[in-house]
């Protein structure tokens, strides 16, 4: 059955100007399973509107914190009720497996939610004090107002959740675009956000593509801030196009991680965590583990092991529950990946596991789960983002040479190190030029703690009360508290003192 979809602008479901849609599949079974507008230029300007009057008239700044509180507490128990719902339209939109999305990504959103419809109460300036000796300060945080937020497929509604949670708890009112790919579950949020309270013209939802949604909103002076989470080179295009009205930009953009495993390492556990970081929602993950970098004295060792724990996933059905791993997001991603497995072996590097479709897999963007040893720094595997279950292995002989390697790519969102001696992990970690550093562990996020790159990953945090932070602005108050009329410095002006 193939399920007609609205956008939501301004509290209403409409149809795109053009009356046009689009057609969205399963990428697993390769058939349409919905149907959804082809926003315009004028649905984007329309939404725009609609979160700029409504967030210039109050109807959603002005509530108390613990009113926005209290409807982000019921958005979150409403999605928790339609948690299994969610979580099976995201697996048949993005392909990921049902035991992923429904015990991974829906428990984080709902958390994420109530996370910050508690930060809301939380919402503080640094300091008030008499700091010019002459009269007291205050320091507050507002919000900053029309916050624009672009979305990747990989995570449809979990990152749309990290940009929309903080925003509105803040105060702001919110324009969201998804990718073309995955728009369903975000138009599924949107009926329960208005079911739990969210006022007209608060959060806005439009569908489309990038270049022409995403241009308007990049580009629009009534927009004051707008958050990209995609590829690096889209984040350069929208800090670009952000600058006519030097809107707010936050960009959290494409990784490379490395995986780092010294001679002490438990080789089981680093394994163990190498393949699902490298393999979990297809290595369509932009903190997945893409570059092992193991001391040479184990290195062979952590191969075998490393493809034996491979070749034990499971491809197939995203909704059967005993499947390891989905089918990529689409027909294209998976020629993107070929292209890359591609110059792999053209390059030298030893393809040992995988590297093609699963025969037994006809329909479906599947491809299996790839091994790459021998690889070099200079290699495009290496060096590039390649969005895929593609894992390169490479060996070294000093823990300098290590980190070297390690940084030596454009990116620095997420890398790991994994050793026994605590001492060498924290020094390690300290040299590594990433936003996170998991330490004999990789992939670990939370509602409290920080994400977000380093370097052409971006800036900017997701998550935490830092990310809360990026959807405010600070603003100094000043109470004049001498009551004169020639306050003591005038004389600067007014003759001597
Ligand atoms: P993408 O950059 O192609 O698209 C992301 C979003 O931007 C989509 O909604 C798209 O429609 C929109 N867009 C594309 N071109 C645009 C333009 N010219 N103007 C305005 N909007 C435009 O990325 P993708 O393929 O959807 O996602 C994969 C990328 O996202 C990878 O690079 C991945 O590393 C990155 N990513 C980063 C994080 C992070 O937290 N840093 C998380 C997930 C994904």
């Amino acid at each position: 059955m193939v399920e007609k979809y609205r956008m939501f602008i301004g509290g209403r479901w409409v149809e795109s100007s053009s009356r046009e849609t689009f057609d969205v599949r399963n990428p697993a079974t390769e058939e349409v399973i919905a149907n959804v507008p082809l926003g315009t230029k004028e649905d984007a300007k329309s939404a725009i509107d609609a979160a700029r009057e409504t967030f210039d008239s109050g109807a959603w700044s002005n509530k108390t914190p613990a009113e926005r509180s209290l409807i982000l507490w019921k958005l979150a128990a409403l999605v928790e009720a339609n948690a299994r719902k969610i979580a099976t339209l995201e697996s048949m939109n993005v392909g990921k497996t049902i035991k992923y999305s429904r015990d991974s990504d829906l428990p984080f959103i709902i958390d994420n939610l109530r996370f910050f419809a508690g930060a809301a109460r939380l919402l503080e300036g640094k300091s008030a004090s008499e700091y010019s000796g002459l009269g007291t300060s205050i320091i507050r945080r507002e919000p900053i107002g029309v916050v624009v937020g672009v979305v990747p497929w990989n995570y449809p509604l979990y990152i749309a959740v990290w940009k929309m949670a903080p925003a509105l708890a803040a105060g702001n009112t919110v324009v969201i675009k998804p990718a073309s790919l995955t728009p369903l579950t975000l138009l599924e949020f949107a009926k329960l956000a208005q079911i739990a309270g969210v006022p007209d013209g608060v959060l806005n939802v439009v569908t489309g593509p990038g270049e022409v949604i995403g241009e308007e909103l990049a580009t629009s002076p009534n927009v004051d801030m707008i958050s990209l989470t995609g590829d690096t080179s889209t984040g350069k295009k929208i800090m670009q196009m952000a600058s006519g009205n030097l809107k707010k930009v936050h960009l959290e953009l494409g990784g490379k991680a490395p995986f780092i495993v010294l001679d002490d390492a438990n080789i089981d556990a680093a394994t163990e965590g190498a393949v699902v970081a490298a393999f979990w929602n297809s290595g369509q993950d932009c903190t997945a583990a893409t570059r092992v970098y193991v001391h040479e004295s184990i290195h062979d060792e952590f191969v075998k092991l490393l493809v034996e724990k491979a070749q034990n996933i499971r491809i197939g059905d995203p909704l059967d529950e005993r499947t390891d791993m989905g089918p990529l997001v689409s027909g294209k991603q998976r020629e993107r990946i070929e292209v890359y497995v591609r110059s792999g072996i053209e390059e030298g590097a030893n393809l040992v596991h995988g590297g093609k479709r699963p025969e037994n897999l006809k329909k479906g963007y599947f491809f299996e789960p790839t091994i790459f040893t021998g690889v070099e720094q200079k290699m495009r595997i290496c060096q590039e983002e390649i969005f895929g279950p593609v894992l390169s292995v490479s060996g070294f002989s000093t823990v300098d040479e290590a980190v070297e390697k390690a940084n030596d790519v454009i990116y620095g969102l997420a890398s790991s190190v994994w050793g026994k001696d605590i001492t060498d992990l924290v020094r390690i970690a300290n040299r590594l030029k990433y936003g996170t550093v998991w330490i004999n562990e990789h992939g670990v996020l939370t509602s409290e703690t920080p994400h977000g790159g380093f370097k052409q990953s971006g800036f900017g945090k997701d998550l935490s009360l830092y990310s809360f932070e990026e959807y405010t602005q600070v603003k100094h108050i000043y109470i004049d508290q001498t009551g004169s009329v020639r306050k003591p410095w005038y004389y600067t002006v007014y003759g001597e003192k």
